[in-house]
């Protein structure tokens, strides 16, 4: 099926669930829907329902284009997540000049490897070693690097860590399962609207023998935002 059928297929599926809202909100016939088991009468939540009714309007209206946003839509289910900035370590791992140019300048070295820029943000790449460990947070909010992260996780915005990774950066790692030697200085980083942060974690030990797509897919999310640490799985360890 190709992306266009999706779009046509999800807008198929809203616009089936919102009548089929409509008419049990209107008393019509409950026994029957209650009755049916056809998953695509499900009623979809009041936001996705909010959702549509939005569109619709911004549609009618001709203040957005179905298409654009059809296109909008595809791009955050299939092209933009954590696999793109696990690209963007995996290249830094292995190559050091590509690298030292992630560190003076992510934004222009995310580039290269075609992730672009959303909306004018900084992205500063954030190197952990040995003495160092970084962690990110957006105190406000949830600022965020989309283009290389895709959608912030729900904890990410949560109050209490948006306020314990400052208060308590240690504790809030030692939760994520990361202990962090008293040796170790850590760095929380507070993302804003202009600049955004990515982690390049420590490579793990014993992956020298790795390529650079094996090394991506050993980077996990929470390591580019710095509540974790990338290991090698079991079929990755040396024998
Ligand atoms: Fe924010």
């Amino acid at each position: 099926m190709s992306k266009s059928q999706n779009s046509v297929g999800r807008r198929g599926f809203l616009k089936t669930a919102a009548t089929g809202a409509a008419g049990i909100v209107a008393g019509a016939k409950p026994g029957l829907a209650q009755s049916r088991q056809d998953p695509d009468q499900t009623v979809p939540s009041d936001l996705t329902l909010r959702v549509k009714a939005l569109e619709s309007l911004l549609v009618d209206k001709g203040l957005v284009d179905r298409v654009a946003l059809d296109r909008i839509v595809d791009a955050f289910e299939t092209k933009i997540g954590p696999r793109n900035g696990a690209r963007v370590v995996a290249r830094a791992w292995v190559d050091a000049a590509y690298k030292k140019r992630l560190l003076a300048d992510a934004s222009t070295a995310m580039e290269e490897l075609g992730f672009h820029r959303h909306q004018g943000e900084d992205i500063v790449a954030l190197e952990n070693t040995a003495k160092i460990h970084n962690l990110v947070v957006c105190t406000l909010c949830s600022c965020y690097p989309w283009p290389l992260l895709g959608l912030p996780p729900v904890w990410y915005k949560s109050a209490p860590y948006r306020s314990r990774a400052v208060i308590d950066p240690r504790g809030v790692l030692k939760e994520f399962g990361v202990d962090v030697g008293a040796d170790v200085e850590v760095r929380v980083w507070d993302s804003t609207s202009e600049v955004r942060y990515i982690v390049l974690p420590e490579r793990p030990a014993g992956s020298e023998r790795l390529g650079e797509d094996a090394l991506a897919a050993l980077v996990t999310r929470d390591s580019m935002i710095g509540t974790a640490r990338v290991t090698l799985g079991a079929a990755e360890r040396p024998a």
